[in-house]
């Protein structure tokens, strides 16, 4: 066990980075982040702050000389520089998992290879893989950057193969993953913690409402049957086992009209859809984070009170600063704001939870109150 007063590293210093720092800050952990923005928003609860690329070896070294354990806050670490840190600290996740998530054709061959649910998927690494695309393969479908894609960023609708190929062009021959687009019912998300012995702790199962491919109001628990939940769960779980993982891991699930679920992508960290668990679950996935990372007992990870959370995308600051008495003068709401000074359209600046007796009340409301902050009266 890592107990407090310990010095834990964070590579990655954005919203994740930060949530991760204030828990482990508040439990007498010392943090160091590492993050090439100096301005980093976990940077206001570290400890220390290594503004360095992620391949920099005095930065390696400096971990390897400072700290007791690693994590990371996004999957586009490089797995290498991870198997480095583990060869003298603990690391969760381990890269291995890491490498899996952060390379959508390795997820979905990992993933299909052992009998999950996945959309229907071609990979396209060079031109004339398109000419061999299985005859049936069902257009309109989605392409899809295998690397370095988020939030819908770096995937378009396709209509024919003709259309893709010209798009995998335009994006200058880089791997992609052509993939079925799915009609679904509803978008879940399941949130576990897996320790080092293999146990896991899940958080409720979230439903998930995007705009323009971005999260912009998750709800928990999420309105499907109890079965279907568990289902969820299952798969989440065994998707862990079999990547013989360790840490906070997501899995984004399609619900179909007939009950089937689809894998759409695994995060290797705590999730945009897991933030209501800071709110509204007696241990956050923060928290888990830095229990799983210390081998420290796992907190139970039970709903307290249904709850909905909307992110706080930078559109909301077009005109100036939001009015932020739409929100405070709610008691049973929570804001969260992550300390980015320029907001953009489509940069995740904030967000609330707001506590319900029901998920529907909880989601009606946030739903309002981000209209009423798009147009004030
Ligand atoms: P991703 O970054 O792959 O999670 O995609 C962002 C969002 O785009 C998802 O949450 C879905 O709303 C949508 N999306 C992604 N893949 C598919 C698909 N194969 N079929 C339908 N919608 C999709």
């Amino acid at each position: 066990m890592i107990l407090p007063g310990a010095t834990l590293g964070v590579l990655g210093g954005g919203q994740l980075g930060r949530m991760f720092a204030m828990s482990a800050r508040s439990m007498g952990y010392r943090v160091v982040t590492w993050d090439p923005d100096p301005h980093c928003p976990a940077k206001d609860f570290s400890s220390f702050h290594l503004s360095a690329g992620f391949e920099d070896e005095d930065a390696v070294r400096y971990c390897l000389d400072n700290m007791d354990a690693v994590t990371t806050e996004f999957e586009n670490v490089p797995a290498k520089t991870l198997e480095r840190l583990s060869e003298k600290l603990i690391v969760t996740p381990p890269a291995k998992g890491v490498g899996i998530c952060q390379d959508r054709i390795r997820e979905k061959t990992f993933l299909s290879g052992l009998g999950f649910p996945v959309p229907e998927f071609f990979p396209v690494t060079q031109k004339k893989d398109i000419d061999s695309i299985p005859p049936g393969f069902p257009f309109p479908a989605l392409l899809k950057r295998s690397r370095l894609g988020y939030d819908g960023k770096g995937q378009m609708p396709v209509g024919t193969p003709d259309e893709a190929a010209s798009i995998f062009s335009a994006w200058g021959g880089v791997p992609c993953i052509l993939e079925e687009r799915v009609l679904f019912d509803k978008e879940i998300s399941v949130i576990l913690a897996r320790n080092r012995s293999g146990a896991i702790r899940y958080f409720p199962v979230s439903e998930n409402r995007h705009r323009q491919g971005v999260l912009e109001i998750s709800v928990a628990p999420a309105r499907i049957r109890e079965a279907l939940a568990k289902k969820a769960m299952e798969i989440a779980g065994s998707v862990a086992e079999k990547m013989e993982y360790s840490g906070i891991l997501a899995v984004e699930l399609f619900l179909l009209h007939d009950g089937r679920f689809l894998v759409n992508e695994l995060a290797p960290r705590p999730h945009n859809s897991g933030h209501f668990t800071l709110d509204a679950c007696l241990t956050s996935q923060f928290e888990q984070q830095v229990r799983v990372l210390c081998d420290i007992p796992m907190g139970d990870s039970a709903l307290s009170m249904p709850a909905a959370m909307g992110n706080l995308m930078g559109d909301l600051w077009t005109k100036g600063e939001p009015d932020w008495d739409i929100l405070l003068e709610n008691p049973r709401l929570k804001l969260h704001l992550y300390g980015k000074s320029s907001p953009r359209p489509g940069r995740k600046m904030g967000h609330f939870t707001i506590l319900g007796n029901h998920p529907d009340d909880a989601y009606e409301e946030a739903l309002v109150l981000l209209q009423r902050l798009q147009s004030p009266l």
